[in-house]
């Protein structure tokens, strides 16, 4: 995405420089490798970026004006997504394998399933990429020697699942699961049921959030979750802030010092070198514009109907200081997306996290649930025929390749299963 694009023929965007919608839209757009132009259109006057839209428009805001022409006034991600035709129904009643979660795992895990014959079918309720879709520099995935951004390697694994026959289902969520006659059937948010012989789960880990007083209030009008490449242009001349120690927030400091006037990293602990890649900590300490705000916490978010304002606590000193800021990203660690498991027999642990293969056998409620003879295998949950691949799975490493790798892995144990179920 570039915001020198001139173009007519790719999609542009109007709206609010704090519009929470406009937000969601670029983030979309960019973590699914869709040129995109964004103009900002604040007053009335700002529409001669726009000569072709008319006043009355202004009150129609975001707008996106498609390749074709079509505008979509008051619009969102999924209208967006259903015009671009991403939307589709799935296109059989059962399938031999489902995969709910488009990250490195669960794209991982399409490829080799469909490729190797299974009838596939990959759900996702945002982007395709996951976690690893919104990383603007991926520079220790074997392969790329320069690295390469999330959302370029997302899609190529989405092409290249697509090739071999997977299907895709974007925008759909699983909420609930039910496993009867060897089978799993999940309900989704739409309402639709989705049958399957084997599943694989790849819903990986969402941010946490600070859970601070006005904190939803903010989200994605100046508090965001992650760092969106597609906000660092947005942030030249600011001083922005980005909460976290790990390699996700030190990525999003070092890619928005290249637009920022400053970018400051809360860091709640002394150090970063037990929770930061030695790479990306010497290149921190290199960069003049990143500044490390050790033992410190965020503690109050002050603004009208966008951030203006945040409260640091220093928790060695105890003082709080007062910074002007419009933009604070979150980058704190995650939670399983595993709810929708919560009341099958399939066994989570203390976090949530699902608890797999040999990790099952310490577990007191593996003995009621596990009805078969055999040990469940490697990526297998306590239900047979339900794997879990990547960064949902207790234990898993929270890597792009380790997640890709559990993926591939699964496919092969969900080959083994169907053997053994149809024997
Ligand atoms: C900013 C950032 C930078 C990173 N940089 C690196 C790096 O440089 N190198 C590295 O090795 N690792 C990096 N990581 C970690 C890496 O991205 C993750 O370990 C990896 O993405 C995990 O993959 P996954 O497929 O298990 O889960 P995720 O990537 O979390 O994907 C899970 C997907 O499941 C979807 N989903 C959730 N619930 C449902 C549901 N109910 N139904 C359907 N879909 C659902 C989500 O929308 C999401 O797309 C980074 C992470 C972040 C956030």
């Amino acid at each position: 995405m570039n915001e020198n694009l001139t173009n007519t023929k790719i999609v542009h965007l109007y709206g609010k420089s704090n519009s929470a919608k406009a937000y969601e839209i670029r983030d979309f757009l960019n973590r699914s490798v869709v040129a995109f132009k964004w103009i900002e259109l604040n007053t009335l006057k700002d529409l001669k970026n726009a000569p072709h839209l008319k006043k009355e428009d202004a009150e129609r805001l975001p707008i996106v004006e498609l390749p074709d022409g079509t505008l979509l006034y008051k619009t969102n991600v999924e209208k967006v997504a259903t015009h671009l035709g991403w939307i589709s129904k799935p296109k059989h009643k059962e399938y031999d394998l489902s995969i709910y979660g488009a990250g490195p795992a669960g794209l991982s895990a399409a490829v080799y399933a469909a490729s190797e014959g299974l009838r596939t079918v990959l759900i996702e309720k945002s982007a395709i990429g996951g976690q690893a879709g919104t990383s603007s520099l991926i520079e220790n995935y074997m392969g790329f020697p320069n690295g390469i951004a999330g959302a370029d390697l997302a899609e190529r694994a989405r092409q290249q699942a697509v090739k071999f026959g997977v299907e895709i289902l974007m925008l759909r969520e699983g909420v609930k699961a039910q496993f009867k006659n060897q089978q799993i059937h999940v309900n989704m948010a739409d309402g639709e049921m989705m049958i399957a012989n084997a599943n694989i789960c790849a819903t990986g880990v969402e941010y946490r959030k600070l859970n601070l007083e006005n904190e939803a209030k903010y989200l994605n009008k100046g508090v965001y979750y992650g760092a969106g490449a597609s906000e660092a242009f947005l942030c030249e001349d600011k001083h922005i802030f980005i909460v976290g120690g790990g390699n996700s927030a030190g990525q999003a400091a070092m890619y928005f010092s290249k637009f920022a006037k400053k970018v400051s990293l809360i860091v709640r602990s002394g150090n970063l070198s037990e929770s930061l890649s030695h790479y990306l900590l010497t290149r921190i300490e290199e960069k003049p514009n990143i500044e490390v705000l050790y033992n410190s916490e965020v503690s109050e978010l002050i603004g009208e109907n966008e951030l203006k304002r945040i409260h640091i606590k220093r928790t060695q000193e105890n003082t709080i200081e007062e910074y002007d800021t419009e933009r604070l990203f979150i980058c704190i660690g995650g939670i399983p997306n595993t709810e929708w498991a919560k009341d099958t027999d399939i066994i989570r642990d203390k976090s949530g996290y699902l608890m797999t293969g040999a990790d099952l056998s310490n577990n007191g409620k593996f003995v009621d649930c596990w009805k078969l003879e055999r040990e469940p295998f490697f990526l297998e949950t306590s239900v047979p025929g339900s794997f879990a691949a990547g960064d949902v799975r207790h234990g898993s490493v929270k890597r792009v390749a380790s997640s890709a790798g559990e993926g591939a892995m699964a496919v092969t144990f969900v080959h083994k299963y169907l053997e053994n179920l149809h024997k």
